[in-house]
């Protein structure tokens, strides 16, 4: 619950205008001193237009395009050297400001004054969850087009997920809807702790939370991501584990519009949830032409210390599943053979783990996509297909 007006503060992330806040705190009559500690400070490799556009937000509430903000800054410097001689005494910024967007360039016309801080707590009011305390979906919006647009910008990755507690509604109906509430509370709890600055978490729905991370491929945020799965699983209610299950995307590897980000994870999450749940999807947009068949296959992985031997449980022409006792690292090329005894069938390949999932104290059932997958593996494979005439199943994996 939120206790006051005054401690209400996301507990993840602290954004460029929180910095800009507590600065105006420290000193809140000179704002070039400001914008001069954000350029060495704080903001050393971020560009200087969106230092000026994010203090001009922070002032005045405009959106201020970057391009034009710098432009703006010294046309108010300029305006409060004149009213300064107009009015012969010191001139505030702030009141040259106001003076500039009434009277020059006319972008507000009804102003109210109002204290920074009062401000601020009011407008994060707007964009926190009153349960978790956590970003609701109105701020995960448009914090999601924000990142997209700086990572396109910085050519930098960009990674999404989206996840969903586990048999949620069986939580309500056996323990009641206090207790419900408690475990979203804690799930929220565990996702803020195992986050970095960066990463924004929200809640966008009743027991589903998306978290964005920044600068972050495919292999980073899935370690970060299993870590949170990790953490999750320590919630425990009659001495039953609290899962979770989870889709993730990655921009620029596996989606290249802001608008397909969450559509994707969404998927991605549905297929792990379809698979078992208590594990992490990653969306993957190749085209799921094949079928998978059953195979038990002897299946060697060449680790750089060991090789390990399993049985594949099924296979298609871009995946296989199998289970083993290592705990092998997802998104990590790996070397397999795969062997048929009675046809002498032998397959060279290389995999990556795609899903990953605990089953009993020891094994993992995992889902692996073959990388680059030779014409002459490629024709194995469709030849062992025809030659077991196995009864088609639906296509692996999800995507388009
Ligand atoms: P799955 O593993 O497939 O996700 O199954 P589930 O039972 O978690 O999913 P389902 O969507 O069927 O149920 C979600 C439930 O979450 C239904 C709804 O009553 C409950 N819920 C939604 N918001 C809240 C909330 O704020 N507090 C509590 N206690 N329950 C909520
Ligand atoms: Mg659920
Ligand atoms: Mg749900």
């Amino acid at each position: 619950m939120i206790k006051s007006h005054t401690t209400l503060r996301p507990r993840n992330g602290q954004r460029i205008e929180d910095t800009i806040m507590d600065l105006l705190e420290e000193d809140p009559y000179n704002e070039e001193l400001l914008i001069q500690k954000l350029q060495k400070n704080q903001f050393q490799n971020k560009d200087h237009s969106q230092i000026y556009s994010a203090v001009l937000k922070v002032l005045t509430s405009l959106d201020i395009p970057e391009t034009d903000s710098k432009e703006i800054w010294v046309e108010v410097l300029e305006n409060r050297n004149k009213l300064a001689n107009c009015l012969k005494r010191p001139v505030g910024f702030r009141v040259a400001l106001l003076d500039y967007f009434i009277n020059q360039n006319k972008k507000i016309k009804n102003p109210k004054i109002i204290e920074l801080r009062l401000f601020a707590e009011t407008e994060k009011l707007i964009l926190v969850d009153e349960l978790t305390r956590l970003y609701n979906r109105r701020h995960f919006e448009t914090a999601l087009v924000r990142e997209f647009k700086q990572s396109t910008r910085y050519n930098q990755n960009l990674s999404l997920l989206v996840i969903d507690i586990d048999d949620f509604k069986k939580i309500n109906d056996t323990y009641g809807h206090l207790m419900g509430d408690e475990i979203l509370k804690q799930v929220a709890n565990k996702i803020a702790t195992s986050l970095r600055m960066e990463d924004t978490a929200c809640r966008i729905g009743g027991e589903e939370f998306a978290i964005i991370f920044p600068q972050s491929n495919e292999s980073q945020a899935m370690i970060a991501s299993e870590k949170l799965l990790e953490a999750c699983r320590t919630i425990q209610i009659s001495g039953k584990s609290v899962t979770i299950s989870g889709g993730l995307v990655s921009f620029p590897e596996k989606v290249k519009r802001c608008e397909d980000m969450y559509d994707f994870a969404d998927r991605a999450l549905y297929t792990a949830k379809d698979s078992g749940k208590n594990q992490i999807v990653v969306y993957s947009n190749e085209k799921r032409s094949s079928l998978r068949f059953e195979a038990n296959l002897e299946l060697f992985c060449v680790l750089p210390n060991r090789t390990i031997r399993s049985i594949s449980k099924n296979i298609s022409i871009t995946g296989i599943a199998f289970e083993t006792e290592d705990d092998l690292l997802v998104n990590e090329p790996i070397q397999v053979l795969l062997r048929e005894t009675d046809s002498n069938h032998e397959i060279s390949a290389k995999i990556k783990v795609v899903r990953k999932q605990k089953i009993g104290e020891k094994n993992y059932s995992v889902g692996a996509e073959f990388i680059d997958l030779s014409n002459e593996s490629q024709t194995k494979l469709a030849d062992l297909y025809s030659l077991h005439q196995f009864k088609a199943k639906s296509p692996i994996g999800v995507g388009s």
